[in-house]
């Protein structure tokens, strides 16, 4: 019987020992003192591979027969509300059945008490399947848990520190709707003349004197926007006379809006509006629609101002979720190529036998080893600090050493996650687009047609590097981090720089000597990125050492400006960034188990060479755009002044 878990070797190598539980489960289980909990690790553990059995075998036997007719049938807008198709209805009474909702909401509220890593990694195994069921999917339970996560921020959820239960929350019984299968949320951000430019929102949030807040504005593009509840970011806060980007950032809230409430008598009474469903190309069965608030009634989470940062704490989680998906979805490709191109015969032999073929199933075969590790790292490093934040926060004694530990393990892991997060959303997502374009050639002239579902892939894959932060936005991100991490610690770096170096050279291990080399380059991309920008302005410092350039650079800095070739550069430089953090990652892996040796070393032998050729592109090329980008601007400039 099929079971996209149980067929999966990579995905269980990370259930059955790449991932260390201890540390996750006993923060999980509130260090195993419910009555109802899980008294060890192995108990645990057992029960979340169960999980990915169960979701393994649904996802193979139900939801991937299904997403042809999902695909073909798609979504109808009637009298204002979205109409699924009769498969997808099917598949979301079972998965109600399954009580997939709650999966990673605790056991008090309602939910199975699983670590969102499970979660996540179910969303793999779902994604292969269909990525429009994955996504919808995602909302019912993603949505219950940022209301427990931003009411833990706020400050109005109620633990009892002795038996660590979550006493109370404030939207409780909304999270205990959602888990019942009986309700959906949404994250909505987007307007039509703001999508990455968040500095542009314009939906404007209201209080009257009784204190109630009511919304206004047209979001479009809201993945499963005809659900119930709504987290809406909104302008509360008028930008001044001359605040610069961040500021319109600074105005911004997080609201919650119920958009419907069904009435006894069977009708539903509406107030937040489904206007539009956007006809797409792929995705065919989670709707995208575009909501219209009208003295809609909200709530606000949170503190005025703070709708940007409550944003970002949603954020993290919903792009390793893409990451998942994406990776769901490559592996789904690359499967349905290798199968292909083991039967099709051409000129003597089976396809996968034609070298150029061989060679690209092999590098989907170890892009997606590289992708699902940086997937399974990123994702145990947010959940660990956010765990690590609640519990410090809610069940430690205030200033205890427990909650010491726990806050300076919040710190450590929350970096690790905010190096990971954006790579992944951005590699994982690229790769889905090219696989799914392998897939279809691999297929040749059948890969055109819908007989195989090769174009569906090809179909699905492209919003992914485009909803939750574009890859450039992500590029960017991962560029800054890094280059204002160079500059603001350059002792730091150049540790990292002769520490690589000697390692190129010395370790005993031949695999760690070429992480090492692989490292070395990225810090020549660095510095290069770092030279380029300051070339400019300190002309002067070229030839100094990296050590005195801090105090220099921060005077009279102009990010837009002084970021410029930086910023030509930033997806370049984050391929190569992620590389090298999955060659890390995997030679981690290695060292522990000497099995995965083997994915380092074909790993490796892709990634060598690409980092090579894209540093190339950095140190060689920009030059005349630049300049052509300035003497543009200065042009707009003078017209400007006439
Ligand atoms: C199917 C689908 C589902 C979605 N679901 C949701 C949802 O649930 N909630 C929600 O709020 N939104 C959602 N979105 C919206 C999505 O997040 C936005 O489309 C995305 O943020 C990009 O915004 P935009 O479309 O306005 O493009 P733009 O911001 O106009 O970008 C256009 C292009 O310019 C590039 N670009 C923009 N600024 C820069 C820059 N500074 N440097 C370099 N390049 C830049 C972008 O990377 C992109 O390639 C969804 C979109 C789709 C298609």
């Amino acid at each position: 019987m099929a079971n996209f878990y149980d067929d999966n070797h990579d995905l269980q190598f990370y259930v059955d020992r790449g991932i260390d539980w201890e540390p996750l489960v006993e923060l999980t289980e509130y260090g195993y003192r419910t009555a109802d909990g899980f008294k060890n690790r192995d108990e645990a553990v057992e029960f979340y591979r169960e999980v990915l059995r169960t979701v393994g075998k649904f996802t193979a036997e139900e939801i991937a027969p299904v997403a042809a007719a999902i695909d073909h049938e798609g979504l109808q807008l009637v009298d204002g509300e979205v109409v699924f198709p009769p498969a997808m209805v099917r598949i979301f009474e079972q998965i109600q059945g399954l009580e997939l909702h709650g999966l990673s909401v605790p056991r008090e509220l309602g939910g199975s008490n699983a670590p969102l890593l499970v979660q996540m990694m179910a969303a793999e195994v779902m994604g292969r399947g269909d990525v429009s069921v994955m996504a919808h999917h995602s909302f019912h339970g993603g949505i219950a848990m940022a209301m427990l996560f931003y009411s833990v921020f706020e400050g109005t959820t109620e633990v009892d520190r002795v038996k660590g239960e979550i006493v109370r929350t404030r939207w409780q019984a909304e999270i205990a709707e959602i888990v019942r299968g009986e309700a959906w949320g949404c994250m909505d951000i987007t307007e039509p003349n703001a999508g990455s430019d968040m500095a542009a929102l314009r939906t404007k949030a209201e209080q009257d004197e009784a204190g109630n807040w009511y919304l206004t504005g047209q979001k479009i593009f809201i993945t499963s926007g005809n659900g119930k509840y709504h987290f809406v970011v909104a302008r509360t806060e008028k930008a001044q006379p001359g605040d610069d980007a961040f500021a319109g950032l600074k105005g911004l809230s997080m609201f919650l809006v119920k958009a419907y409430e069904d009435q006894p008598d069977g009708t539903r009474v509406r107030y937040a509006t489904v206007e539009r469903l956007e006809d797409k190309m792929g995705h065919k069965g989670s709707p995208t629609a575009a909501i219209a608030f009208d003295r809609s009634p909200a709530q606000l989470v949170g503190k005025r101002g703070e709708g940007f940062k409550l944003m970002l704490l949603l954020m993290n989680n919903a792009r390793i979720g893409v990451g998942m998906e994406s990776i769901g979805l490559c592996e789904e490709a690359y499967r349905m190529a290798k199968a292909y191109a083991e039967e099709r015969p051409s000129m003597g032999k089976t396809i996968d036998r034609h070298e150029m073929i061989a060679d690209y199933l092999d590098e989907m075969a170890s892009d997606l080893q590289g992708m699902r590790a940086l997937a399974i790292y990123a994702c145990y490093f947010e959940e660990m600090a956010r765990r690590s934040e609640i519990m410090g926060k809610l069940v430690a004694e205030p200033g205890s050493p427990e909650a010491t530990r726990l806050a300076r393990q919040e710190k450590e892991y929350a970096a690790r996650s905010r190096r990971l997060t954006p790579l992944l959303k951005y590699i994982t997502s690229e790769k889905a687009v090219a696989m799914s374009r392998m897939c279809v050639q691999i297929h040749g002239g059948v890969g055109y047609t819908k007989e195989y579902g090769a174009e569906r892939l090809m179909r699905d894959a492209p919003v992914m590097t485009i909803y939750e932060g574009t890859s450039q936005i992500q590029a960017l991100m991962a560029m800054k981090d890094n280059l204002l991490g160079v500059m603001k610690a350059p002792q730091e770096f150049v540790k990292k720089v002769a520490q690589a170096r000697w390692r190129a050279m010395s370790a005993a291990d031949p695999l760690e000597r070429r992480v090492a080399r692989l490292q070395t380059l990225e810090h020549q991309a660095i510095q290069h990125l770092l030279r380029k920008t300051a070339a400019d302005k300190l002309g002067k410092l070229r030839g100094k050492p990296v050590m005195s350039w801090t105090a220099e650079f921060f005077q009279h800095w102009d990010p837009k400006r002084d970021f410029a070739y930086a910023m030509l550069h930033a997806e370049r430089l984050t391929q190569i960034i992620c590389d090298v953090v999955i060659v890390e990652l995997l030679l981690q892996q290695a060292r522990d188990h000497a099995d995965r040796r083997d994915v380092l070393e074909r790993y490796l032998e892709r990634a060598e060479p690409r980092c090579r050729a894209l540093l190339d592109r950095i140190t060689s090329t920009g030059d005349r755009l630049i300049a052509e980008l300035r003497a543009r601007e200065a042009q707009d400039t003078a017209s400007a002044a006439q």
